[in-house]
């Protein structure tokens, strides 16, 4: 049996120390007063947590073959029989896994209740601040404590959301086994840009095909609800590309995001678009421009856009030129946003970077450098998409680990 330190308490540690449990003593070091504090804010209070299409596109890191060495049918099996060992009942919408009770405290206290029943003892207000390996032990914050483990399990998150306890530490405790750490960068987060038009489409709601581009480039795109806002954009499908983004800033490209308001054309040629808005304006012949739009996007960005392509909204559609046809087009279905930055860390959902898979077994989650010393869970260079990912891959490391160990 032997004696394993387990640091943080949220989705990856939970679940590597009720895999661990079995032939060994686990102990989690939990800095908060609860564990898995962040679980409960997750997928606005209902928790996302898993989702049925496992497929690696969903997941990103800046080592894609070591992430592709993490994958296979086996550790997703793995990890839902792991979902009903610990009792969660999954409410299952396109693939997206909920509790059933469509709370999130479920799956944080089916969590925590399965650890203890395995006799994981949790430690809670308890910062780690330092770990030294001295000939084959562990010891955790040596210079106060007289805590000695066999394998340790840093599962302490990255520092996204810091007000639930993940603000980086945990990197430093990484790095100081030498662990190589790739800069951390909010992902899964808000783009920001500095157009002088945003207050005047805030708080409107749309379907939208958005694609990222550096200068010409189209890098990546998705689709989906978006949320204009009066500094920027956000929603699911900007959350999804944005992990690109802070990084191409910092190297001073320019980026801007194309906003197809139109996506059910998205398909069509120019000429087929142009022919569709031509039928509309024969049908309907004596509705004005902003009528005519209104039957396709709300009413307040139908302004916004109008103005922006600088046509007046009482004309009609045969009253324009063809020059100005095209804007208009162009506008509703290709409409460039200069991106200039992204919200921080404080409103991400995850953080890209982290410690290097180069230097993990991702078989074993188990460190190359230093034998017994193990990651699970965000602190690791992989940031997933929205749709449970993330979650599903704190589980999945975690249950690695904890097997592992
Ligand atoms: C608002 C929001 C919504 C989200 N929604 C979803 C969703 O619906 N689906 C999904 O898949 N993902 C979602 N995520 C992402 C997901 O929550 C995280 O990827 C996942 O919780 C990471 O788990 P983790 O165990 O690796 O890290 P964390 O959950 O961050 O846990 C780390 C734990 O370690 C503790 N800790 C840190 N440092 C120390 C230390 N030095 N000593 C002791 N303890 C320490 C922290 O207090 C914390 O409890 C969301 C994130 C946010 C912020």
């Amino acid at each position: 049996m032997a004696k394993i330190a387990i640091i943080g308490g949220g989705a990856a540690g939970l679940t590597a120390s009720i895999n661990a449990a079995k032939n060994n003593q686990v102990t989690i070091f939990e800095r908060n007063s609860i564990c898995g504090k962040k679980i409960t804010i997750t997928g606005n209070g209902k928790c996302n947590y898993w989702n049925e299409n496992q497929d690696i596109s969903n997941y990103h890191s800046d080592d894609p073959e070591q992430l592709n060495n993490f994958f296979d049918d086996r550790i997703f099996q793995e990890t839902k029989a792991f979902f009903k060992k610990i009792g969660l009942i999954p409410f299952i919408k396109d693939g997206y896994y909920y509790p059933y009770s469509k709370q999130a405290i479920s799956v944080r206290n089916a969590l925590e209740r399965t650890a203890l029943k395995c006799g994981v003892e949790i430690k809670k207000d308890f910062l780690v601040t330092d770990i030294i390996k001295k000939e084959d032990s562990f010891f955790i914050n040596p210079q106060n404590e007289n805590l000695k483990f066999d394998k340790v399990i840093i599962t302490s998150g990255s520092k996204c959301a810091p007000k639930t306890g993940s603000d980086g530490l945990g990197y430093q405790l990484a790095a100081s086994f030498s662990h190589k750490i790739i800069k951390p960068r909010p992902a899964l987060v808000q783009l920001v840009s500095d157009a002088n038009f945003l207050k005047r489409w805030a708080k409107i709601r749309c379907e939208a095909l958005v694609k990222l581009y550096d200068e010409n480039k189209e890098l990546t795109k998705d689709r989906g609800e978006i949320q204009l806002t009066d500094y920027g954009v956000s929603g699911i499908c900007v959350f999804n590309i944005s992990y690109l983004v802070p990084k191409l800033l910092e190297k001073k490209q320019n980026i801007f995001l194309h906003i197809n308001f139109l996506p059910f054309l998205s398909q069509k040629t120019f000429e087929e678009i142009f022919t569709f808005f031509n039928d509309r304006s024969q049908e309907f012949s004596r509705n004005t421009l902003d009528e005519m739009l209104e039957e396709l996007i709300p009413y307040q960005l139908v302004d916004v856009l109008l103005k922006e392509a600088k046509i007046k909204k009482e004309l009609t559609w045969q009253k324009l030129n063809y020059n100005d046809q095209k804007r208009l087009i162009l506008t509703l279905t290709d409409f460039s946003l200069k991106i200039v930055d992204t919200l921080t860390f404080n409103e991400a959902q995850c953080a890209s970077g982290g410690v290097s898979l180069k230097e993990i077994d991702m078989k074993t989650m188990e460190s190359k450098k230093v034998k017994n010393l193990y990651f699970a869970g965000e602190i690791l260079d992989v940031n997933g998409n929205c749709g449970g990912y993330n979650l599903g891959f704190a589980f999945m490391s975690g249950i690695k680990a904890g097997k592992s160990c």
